[in-house]
């Protein structure tokens, strides 16, 4: 036999059984989003490698180490999108979207970085992301919490996430916190993890993210962000903190968050579970007024964020959350004996999909005796078997199988849908 071929490591299949809950979550997000006048954009998953340079910054972990870049047969250099703000970004000013207008915007796809595969992470992974564009206010980025917030209520979710908020500053704060920063953490380099002493030349404010006890406890007489945020930044966080409030949504001000990628300024936050392990984070965001013109455009606002699909996934089936209309299911199985109940069969099973569009009504395609389509029937899972033979079709009927109680009786074939419309209320 030939090998067989594998999927590549850390980049999944989501069989059936598992697409339902995805499409599940899909629609719930889809429904939400819209209804905040959001709407989906859709872009392609190749960029040019200098879109994620420019946009996510070279520093960052995802530049340095994490992105699948190619050669195209062209020699251009290409990346398979890390990430979906930049090319949000890109798309949207291309098409002259971002230019003094007001854009609600989403996406949802597969991101790839070349990260350790666990539980929670992964090479490829998908996310849905929002982006607001064109308010500096606070306004917008309390909407876009306030939007995942219903979300979560809606997922029932919300009892189970903690809503964690930051303000980093405009962009001259933090280089002038950054320098007191290295000064202070050079002092103690040794006592620095690895990562953390590269970081010092490279980004220092990651340090701050460290989960190594010994940078943490070094951390503690570290110089605190909070001090070097100017007036305008934390009048800005005041009145998300306001407006988050007056919306009866929790959350607790993390002065240790600060995100991966270099655009975000002034707000940040992130969602996070305590049933993930250490893949805790199902949400994170903020605000990126500097990216639209980082990136070439005329200097627009932008606020957003992207929540991890696999996780919240997880999230829902660990806590058991996936309701049951939202699973797989067989509502009427038929089967059939001989090439006229086959024929009969067909068309009475398109007969009952037209009478009500949402039945699940699966056809033994193939012959095979009594007993063994009984037993695909069973399987199945449906309420109703309809059971066809020749007999049966001389008469211009079928039988109808109760398979919970197994109360057999025939029905008219003119009437079953409507027999079967009355049985399922
Ligand atoms: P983390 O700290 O977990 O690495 P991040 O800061 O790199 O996350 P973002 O780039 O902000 O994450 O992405 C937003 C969300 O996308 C994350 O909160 C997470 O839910 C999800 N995510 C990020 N990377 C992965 C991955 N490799 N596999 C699965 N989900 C991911
Ligand atoms: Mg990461």
């Amino acid at each position: 036999m030939a090998r067989k071929i594998q999927a590549i490591r850390g980049m999944n299949d989501i069989l059936p059984g598992q697409s339902s809950v995805w499409q599940y979550l899909e629609k719930t997000v889809a429904d939400v989003v819209k209804s905040y006048g959001y709407q989906q954009i859709r872009f392609p998953v190749v960029e040019n490698t200098d879109l994620f340079k420019r946009g996510v910054g070279e520093a960052t972990d995802i530049v340095e180490k994490e992105m699948y870049t190619f050669d195209d047969r062209n020699g251009e250099s290409l990346t398979l999108r890390p990430e979906g703000t930049a090319s949000c970004v890109r798309a949207a000013d291309q098409a002259g979207l971002l230019y003094n207008q007001v854009q609600r915007l989403w996406y949802i796809g597969p991101m790839f970085r070349y990260e350790r595969p666990q539980k929670g992470r992964y090479r490829q992974f998908h996310q849905i992301g929002v982006e607001s564009f064109g308010m500096p206010s606070a306004d917008a980025d309390a909407e876009l919490i306030i939007l995942t917030a219903r979300l979560w209520q809606q997922l029932g979710l919300i009892e189970q996430v903690e809503l964690q908020l930051n303000t980093i500053g405009l962009a001259s704060e933090r280089e002038t916190y950054k320098a007191a920063l290295v000064e202070y953490l050079t002092t103690y380099k040794d006592d620095l993890d690895e990562d953390s002493q590269r970081r010092l030349t490279t980004n220092p404010l990651r340090i701050l993210d460290s989960k190594d006890t010994k940078t943490q406890q070094v951390l503690e007489g570290a110089p605190n962000l909070e001090d070097f945020i100017g007036e305008e930044s934390q009048a800005h966080f005041d009145r998300l903190q306001a407006m988050l409030t007056a919306n009866g949504i929790a959350f607790v001000i993390n002065r240790r968050l600060v995100r991966g990628l270099d655009y975000y300024g002034k707000t940040v936050f992130e969602w996070v579970t305590s049933h993930l392990g250490s893949q805790a984070t199902i949400c994170a965001g903020g605000r990126y007024d500097g990216l639209v013109e980082q990136l070439g455009g005329k200097s627009t606002p932008g606020v957003g964020f992207a929540m991890g699909v696999e996780r919240l996934v997880l999230l829902l089936e660990t806590l058991d959350l996936i309701p049951g209309a939202a699973k797989e299911r067989t509502d009427i199985f038929i089967a059939s004996f001989g090439d006229d109940a086959e024929l009969t069969s067909s068309v009475l099973a398109e007969t009952l999909r037209s009478h009500q569009q949402d039945w699940v009504v699966l056809r033994h395609c193939g012959g095979g005796n009594f007993k063994n389509q009984m037993k695909k029937a069973d399987k199945s899972g449906a309420q109703f078997t309809l059971i066809l033979g020749q007999e049966e079709v001389d008469k211009g009927l079928c039988q109808v199988k109760n398979m919970l109680t197994g109360e057999q009786q025939s029905c008219e074939l003119a009437d079953v849908a409507e027999y079967l419309e009355s049985q399922f209320n």
